[in-house]
């Protein structure tokens, strides 16, 4: 490292937009906590207690798999990506890609607060998975 070149660091991400997607997230995953409570007593408890590496779990393990097709997939998707946000939050990488680490653009998070992708890297992502 040194002091030649013209290295451009971004400048962190704006704390007070990070609060407000935490914010948003935390709300999100209520939201959706509230909808899972509503489907299943049995959900509650595994809610109350779960953190991300969980929820990965449970998508596999021992929740019955048609509780995982009432609940909906796309749910228990989106409770995932709501969680590996905020642990993103909380290691201060919120907002860069977990691919290419690349900043991710704030209208992007406005509109998906959840996003830990790029929009390069989700497509890429999306073709694969299809
Ligand atoms: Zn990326």
């Amino acid at each position: 490292m040194s002091a030649t070149g013209k290295k451009k660091k971004l400048p962190p991400i704006d704390q007070d937009f990070i609060q407000k997607m935490e914010t948003s997230l935390l709300t999100l995953k209520t939201e959706i906590a509230d909808k899972l409570h509503a489907s299943s007593e049995d959900f509650k408890e595994i809610m109350s207690g779960m953190d991300s590496k969980d929820i990965a779990d449970i998508a596999s393990d021992d929740i019955d798999r048609r509780m995982i097709e009432a609940i909906g997939a796309h749910e228990l998707k989106r409770l995932k990506s709501i969680e590996s946000a905020l642990t993103r939050i909380k290691q201060g990488k919120y907002g860069h890609c977990v691919k290419c680490s690349h900043r991710i653009p704030q209208e992007r998070l406005i509109a998906i607060p959840y996003a830990v992708m790029c929009i390069d890297c989700k497509s890429e992502e999306e073709r694969r998975n299809r």
